[in-house]
């Protein structure tokens, strides 16, 4: 199923999943996707090469085992960044051989030591590119408090603007921690035409460092209450993650109040963070 033709019928909830980095943990992710799929997602995205290798025929395996295995509708990510267009090609190819319909296309973070294969300088390009030549659904990534490398906010929105006139149908946000940067977001593409469904992206926050590693990469913004939050428990690993999947509930259940389209988790590969969380939100959900 096209994963578009969701937020048609509900609030969509769907979980994000990365392939393990080395052989030897290969098992884990099959593991995490035992736990996750009793938490009955509307759909999981399978990221591409997010934290360095570009080992593309995983993301498609676990894509297709989510589909296929799970029986839960799956999205693979892909990365135009460092992939020629004869790469593309094949990957949308063996994506529609394996029952797969939708595809997340990104640009990519620019390393300083690799160098862009340069077929696809910007994600709007891959969007294009796929809707000529596929039937795929695509998704495409936005930014509540502009992406880092855009001189601002209102820029951004303008190249999001070309993402979705490119052929993109629904969008998921990078996670953020105040809420009235989401809403303020959502004012600003309303106001720029864009009407397709945008899901707001939560990671619920378990690891002081990791956060703070995650800030400065992606310039979020780390609220006053959040930061209490981690201060206070930092050394306490349980009481944390307490904390961490609490706020994210927090979170979350204001979204709904404000009728959000959707729901994307990035519970990086933790099936007990979703189960909590879908626990705490399944009857506001459904609401
Ligand atoms: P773009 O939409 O191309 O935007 C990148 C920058 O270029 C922005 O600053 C934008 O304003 C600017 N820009 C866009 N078009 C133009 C133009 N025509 N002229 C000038 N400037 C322009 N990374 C991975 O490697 N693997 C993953 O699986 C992955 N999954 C992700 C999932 C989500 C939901 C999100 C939010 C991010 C994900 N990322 C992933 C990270 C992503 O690759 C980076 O944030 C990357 O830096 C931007 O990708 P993009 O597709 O948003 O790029």
């Amino acid at each position: 199923m096209k994963t578009s033709k969701l937020f048609k019928e509900k609030t969509v909830l769907s979980y994000e999943v990365f392939p393990p980095k080395t052989e030897d943990d290969a098992h884990t992710i099959y593991e995490a996707l035992d736990g996750i799929r009793e938490v009955m997602p509307d759909f999981i995205s399978v990221t591409y090469g997010a934290g360095g290798g570009t080992n593309c025929a995983k993301t498609l395996e676990i894509a297709a085992a989510v589909k296929h295995q799970y029986k839960i509708e799956s999205v693979a990510h892909l990365r135009g960044i460092d992939l020629s267009r004869q790469e593309v090609l094949r990957i949308i190819s063996e994506l529609e051989e394996n029952g797969i319909e939708n595809v997340l296309a990104l640009r990519g973070d620019v390393m300083p030591d690799t160098v862009p294969a340069g077929d696809f300088r910007y994600a709007d390009e891959l969007v294009a590119f796929i809707r000529e030549r596929s039937d795929l659904d695509i998704l495409a990534a936005c930014y509540p408090e502009g992406h880092p490398g855009c001189e601002s906010i209102a820029k951004d929105i303008e190249h999001l603007k070309r993402k979705v006139d490119a052929g993109a149908s629904q969008l998921i946000t990078q996670f953020f921690l105040d809420n009235e940067d989401f809403y303020r977001f959502l004012e600003r593409t309303q106001a720029a035409g864009i009407s397709i469904p945008i899901q707001a992206g939560i990671m619920p926050v378990t690891n002081r460092k990791s956060i703070e590693r995650m800030v400065k990469m992606c310039g979020i913004k780390l609220p006053k209450k959040f930061m209490r939050i981690m201060e206070r428990y930092e050394h306490s690993p349980a009481a944390l993650r307490d904390a961490g999947i609490a706020y994210a509930i927090d979170q979350i259940i204001d979204l709904l109040a404000h009728d959000v389209d959707g729901i994307h988790l990035y519970i990086m590969n933790k099936p007990y963070t979703a189960k909590r969380i879908y626990e705490a939100v399944q009857n506001i959900i459904s609401a």
